[in-house]
């Protein structure tokens, strides 16, 4: 079999492809997959490469690179993030791409997976750069891009005013407006109520979920959450109001704790406010390494991708990882957590909320009909309740890990649509 190239400079470990591929074959070998599906569903379907010229606001041309990547479209049209940071890669969008692939499936909504990215420095850019970057990379995979062909969203470092220059761009290509081009845009361009928190009530119904299964009260749980931004501030929240002690914080400025628990809304409203946790009142600062290693029932990492790797591991005392974020436990370090009796709820079902109500969006959007913030936090809690208990079956059935039994439902949902197509031609 011919292998793919991967980025030189990233390490084994922490390159997001390989974790990926690990995972993949060991559900893969569970599953008993055959080895011709095996190889379809093992390498993406398509992978674009784009170079970007912007205008930089002082005259001079800067050129950027980036990727749109589709693992899969067996079960619908592509769908995935865009992320802007300077470590972007082709490997980290093809494993964000699988990734969502098996997520849509774990939740059973009717999408393949896609991702896409720029390597750029968005903290150093101004809202002209960002907006001339963001239209020339949306003509650039014009032709990959479309509601029924593959739909983009908000990822790290892009929100909902990049969802709409995408939106106006596409649309002024078709002279018409297509508001399902994209998912997580203003409310005000057929963006939909309960998006926002989406991910993080997701996380919250699967820690819910993780709870009762492990006959663990919430009420007065200790919570670490690492990464304080979307998914990671509306994870506390919830948590908080449910009677959990978020005891500590961190974002990428420094970390918080206080034994006695933090005082979430206020925490909140200090990081928008100023755009940092460091320095909250009635909080002492720790280091990064400390928040992981506290003793603690509940760890939640919402910042980026392996954070948790064989090195630091062993330190984890969480019985529960809720993972927020995309890949943020190495393969090496899921043995060790494993040996430790960790309870992981793995990252393609835990912070699957985000994906369902873009679906939920792309269905409104679709039929020009909207629906009622309740109606959609109700639908999403009963698609994550769902998956939760499905992938749970699977684990107690086959004595697998929560992140195998997630990657067999998912992969063995793709799998059987790819058979019942059949191969074209
Ligand atoms: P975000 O940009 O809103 O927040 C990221 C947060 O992580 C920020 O507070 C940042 O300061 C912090 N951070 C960065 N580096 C850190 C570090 N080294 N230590 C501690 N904190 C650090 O992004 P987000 O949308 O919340 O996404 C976070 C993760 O969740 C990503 O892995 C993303 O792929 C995943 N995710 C997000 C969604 C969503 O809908 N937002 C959906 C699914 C998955």
């Amino acid at each position: 079999m011919t292998t793919m190239t991967t980025d030189a400079h990233v390490d084994k470990e922490s390159n997001p492809w390989e974790s990926q591929r690990a995972r993949f074959d060991l559900a893969a070998q569970k599953l008993n997959l055959d080895d011709g599906l095996w190889r379809v569903l093992r390498y993406p379907n398509r992978e674009l490469t784009v170079y970007i010229p912007v205008q930089m606001d002082d005259g001079h041309l800067e050129v950027f690179t980036g990727f749109r990547v589709q693992h899969s479209i067996a079960r619908g049209p592509a769908k995935g993030g865009i992320r802007y940071a300077p470590d972007v890669t082709l490997d980290e969008v093809r494993a964000l791409a699988s990734w969502m692939t098996w997520k849509c499936a774990v939740v059973n909504i009717p999408f393949g997976g896609a991702k896409g990215g720029i390597t750029c420095d968005p903290k150093k850019m101004s809202q002209g750069e960002l907006e001339r970057m963001t239209r020339r990379y949306t003509s650039a995979i014009l032709p990959l891009i479309g509601p029924e062909q593959d739909i983009p969203a908000p990822d790290v470092y892009t929100n909902s005013q990049t969802m709409a220059w995408i939106m106006d761009t596409y649309s002024m290509t078709k002279g018409y407006a297509v508001p399902g081009v994209v998912t997580g845009k203003p409310i005000s361009l057929g963006g939909s109520l309960g998006r926002n928190e989406a991910t993080g009530r997701g996380v919250f119904n699967t820690i819910e979920s993780a709870c009762e299964h492990l006959h663990m009260p919430l009420k007065g749980a200790t919570v670490a959450v690492q990464g304080f931004g979307n998914a990671g501030s509306i994870s506390a929240q919830l948590l908080h109001q449910a009677g959990a002690k978020i005891i500590a914080v961190s974002d990428s400025t420094g970390c918080v704790y206080n034994r006695d628990g933090l005082n979430v809304p206020e925490l909140m409203h200090m990081k928008a406010l100023c755009g940092h946790v460091d320095g909250f009142p009635e909080s002492e600062p720790i280091l990064p390494h400390e928040l992981l290693a506290l003793g603690c029932d509940i760890l939640v990492p919402a910042a980026l991708e392996n954070t948790i790797v064989a090195e630091n591991a062993g330190t984890v005392r969480a019985r529960i990882i809720a993972e927020a974020a995309n890949g943020p436990v190495t393969p090496a370090a899921d043995r060790i957590l494993e040996s430790k009796g960790a309870f992981v709820i793995p990252d393609i079902l835990c912070n699957a909320g985000g994906v369902t109500v873009s679906y939920f969006e792309w269905v409104q959007d679709e039929q020009h009909l909207f629906w009622e913030v309740q109606d959609i936090y109700n639908r999403l809690e009963r698609v994550m309740k769902t998956a939760f208990s499905d992938v749970l079956k699977i684990h107690v059935e086959r004595k697998v890990p929560m992140r195998i039994a997630a990657n067999m439902l998912g992969i063995g949902r793709v799998a059987e649509a790819v058979q019942i197509r059949g191969i074209y031609p």
